[in-house]
């Protein structure tokens, strides 16, 4: 806060009030905090940043933030850049006039094609000085490269690229020497870093939220010609984390805080109808016994925990009042009546793969119930038995453009919660509250739409018996919720110990299954020679932004299976390991080829187990002796994850968290045999 504090100098030539932010600017922000991982540090150049972009360009702080987040719009608005690494690399070759072999050689050699663009745009002869590259322009840029569609749809991709490269680095003419300080604040490496997904410069998006309502409070206390109190700067986080996990939209957040001050921010943006919110998640336990320990002395419920697809339905009714209807810009206004989406898990718009039920949606919805969000679980629905299906049957059903009478795997939509009611955000309600808003607004209809079967008691046989009945009528377990008070509040975007989750499979192992990312696989033999017999899995590390190897897997797989996988990931394979990829660098343990970052599969663990092999929870401290890391004994595939991003992954903090909850480890007794396929 020193230096938030002090006084800020201009920190670019030609930045002046007004003029667009250089990117340049940006760039050399993001090399001091690629420099550091301190992240106080790092939140102090972000927020000293984004405070210098408020006093002089405030109109650029909403591109400014999200090419930090390396986001070109929210989610739901489901812009996509779908860019690989060949098209990457034919880019910067064609824009450099280097070959495609050369740059494949570098990139080999370098392995990070950022420091591979910069490379090959310093040994570039510069003709002439082109215009430097501004926030505004690069996202316009990147923006353009993403929704480009159609015929030739992957030539322009290369052409917008191949713009922004040979923009990239005006003011640069000298050689860069890319061993030295990371490449420094190149802006070509940034922009393919950009392309790829990943900045790498250890700045979360939590960590850009922070210091976005520093930077607010500051500039605000300096248009008041005051030093910001501290009381304001905590208010101001709170304010926005509270707003961003309800409406988590920076295109409409950040207009309202310049408008209105971040202190009044919570009366301008609410959780509205049409911008998804990122659903509360819930605990693993392994034991009822560990369930009625958390809950002591409160009051909770018991839900089936129904084996289907997360789905949150926004809905405004046609002819809902003004005040009931405020739904976002960008919803969608496709519904057989008034204004409805279906979001997934990770808030992408499921609405083109489930037109059955936004066309009968009105038809379970009360009369005077003009808008809503709700929360429940899509499940497949057998129309003959009147009973759920298991999760297999809804993966059959096509994803995109489905139309209603060609449905063939019927879907019943199981609600267990409501955050938003006829204009109202609900969410700090009790949930006791919420079950009974939720239920006097709907009408339950056999095998469409449904209540979540709860129960009240508390006691453990009670819960015993309904986790049994829950097992027959084809659900996971249950889950256990907080009911009354305030804890028992919606918790967005949340993991809660509010909400626990007792997953039938699981009570005597870990108490959960992991999501793990494939980064590799390995030849198979024997049968499997036309396809990868193995492959080698790994957590995701918020904090480093890397994924952390912890198996191989080989187990769980049907022919048929294996013959898609090879089909899919044959597809994303990439010459050597990503710089973001932790595995350990001994020469046997190496998989035969490796994959980009981007397909999640649930996978089951007997137990968990330290291996030198592997490196999931080396930074969390899990074997102060050494540098082991933990893996899975016996893993076995269950299914892949196409609602999860890789960055959804189970964390290693989970994995370390669930290491150290097993009792082989608590008695200190934990296994210590490496692993295999
Ligand atoms: P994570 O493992 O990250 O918690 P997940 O999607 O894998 O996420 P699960 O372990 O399957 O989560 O448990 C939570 C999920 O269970 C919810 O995301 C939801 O899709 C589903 N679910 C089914 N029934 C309920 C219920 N009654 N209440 C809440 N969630 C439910």
């Amino acid at each position: 806060q020193t230096k938030l504090n002090s006084k800020i100098k201009d920190p670019y030539p030609d930045w002046k009030p007004g003029a667009p932010v250089p990117y340049a600017a940006l760039c050399t922000t993001f090399s001091l905090i690629e420099m550091t991982t301190k992240r106080l540090i790092i939140m102090e150049h972000c927020a000293l940043f984004l405070r210098q972009v408020m006093r002089l360009t405030p109109d650029d702080l909403l591109p400014t933030v999200l090419l930090m987040i390396n986001k070109l719009a929210p989610d739901y608005a489901g812009i996509e850049l779908g860019i690989g690494e060949s098209l990457i690399m034919k880019a910067i070759g064609e824009s450099t006039g280097r070959s495609l072999q050369v740059i494949k050689a570098d990139q080999k050699d370098i392995g990070d094609l950022g420091l591979v663009a910069l490379k090959s745009r310093s040994t570039q002869p510069t003709m002439f000085k082109p215009k430097p590259l501004t926030v505004r322009g690069v996202h316009q840029g990147l923006m353009g490269i993403a929704t480009v569609t159609g015929n030739g749809a992957q030539g322009r991709k290369v052409d917008g690229i191949k713009k922004l490269l040979s923009a990239s680095d005006a003011h640069n003419t000298g050689k860069v020497d890319i061993t030295k300080d990371k490449g420094g604040p190149s802006e070509a490496k940034y922009i393919i870093r950009f392309l790829e997904g990943k900045l790498r410069l250890g700045l979360a998006e939590k960590t850009v939220l922070v210091s976005l309502a520093q930077a607010v409070v500051c500039h605000e206390a300096d248009k008041r010609g005051k030093l910001p109190s501290t009381s304001d700067m905590e208010k101001g986080e709170s304010i926005l984390k509270t707003v961003y996990s309800e409406l988590p939209s920076y295109d409409v957040i950040i207009p309202a805080m310049l408008s209105h001050g971040i202190l009044n921010l919570r009366d301008q943006c609410k959780l509205q109808p049409g911008v998804p919110l990122k659903p509360m998640l819930a605990k693993p336990t392994k034991a009822i016994t560990e369930v009625l320990d958390r809950f002591e002395g409160q009051t909770f419920t018991c839900e089936y925990k129904y084996d289907g697809e997360r789905a949150q339905i926004h809905y405004v009714a046609k002819d809902a009042p003004q005040e009931l209807s405020q739904a976002a810009p960008g919803a969608n206004k496709e519904a057989a009546k008034g204004v409805a989406s279906i979001f997934s898990r990770n808030s992408e718009d499921l609405s083109k793969k489930y037109p059955d039920i936004l066309a009968k949606l009105h038809t379970w919805v009360k009369e005077d119930t003009m808008s809503f969000v709700l929360d429940c679980e899509t499940v497949a629905w057998d129309t003959v038995e009147k009973t759920v299906l298991p999760f297999q049957q809804l993966m059959t059903r096509k994803k995109k453009d489905v139309k209603v009478e060609d449905v063939k795997v019927k879907v019943c939509v199981f609600a267990f919660d409501l955050l938003y009611l006829n204009g109202q955000p609900v969410v700090e309600s009790s949930l006791r509250e919420r079950r009974e808003l939720l239920q006097q607004a709907f009408t339950p209809v056999e095998g469409e739409f449904s209540f979540a079967t709860s129960m009240d008691g508390q006691e453990l046989d009670d819960i015993q018996v309904f986790l049994d009945e829950s097992v027959k009528a084809s659900c996971e377990g249950l889950m256990v919720k907080m009911l009354d008070g305030k804890e028992s509040g919606y918790e967005p975007s949340k993991r809660s110990r509010n909400w626990l989750k007792i997953k039938k499979d699981y009570l005597s192992g870990v108490g959960d299954s992991l999501d793990l990312v494939v980064l590799g696989a390995y030849y198979g033999r024997g049968k499997r020679t036309s396809v990868y017999g193995a492959f080698l899995l790994a957590c995701y590390n918020p904090n480093s932004d890397s994924y952390e190897t912890v198996c191989n897997i080989g187990t769980g797989f049907s022919e048929q299976v294996l013959e898609e996988l090879h089909a899919s990931l044959s597809a994303i394979t990439i010459d050597r390991p990503k710089p973001f990829y932790s595995h350990s660098s001994g020469n046997q343990h190496q998989p035969d080829v490796w994959f980009e970052p981007q397909y999640v599969w649930e996978v089951k663990t007997a137990d968990l187990t330290l291996s030198p092999r592997y490196k999931a929870g080396c930074k969390e401290g899990v074997d102060p002796a050494g540098g082991k890391g933990i893996s899975l004994r016996f893993p076995r595939f269950i299914k892949i994850r196409d609602d999860k991003k890789p960055d959804e992954a189970t964390s290693s903090r989970q994995v370390a968290e669930m290491y150290r909850k097993q009792e082989s480890v608590t008695k200190n007794k934990g296994p210590s045999v490496d692993d295999d396929f």
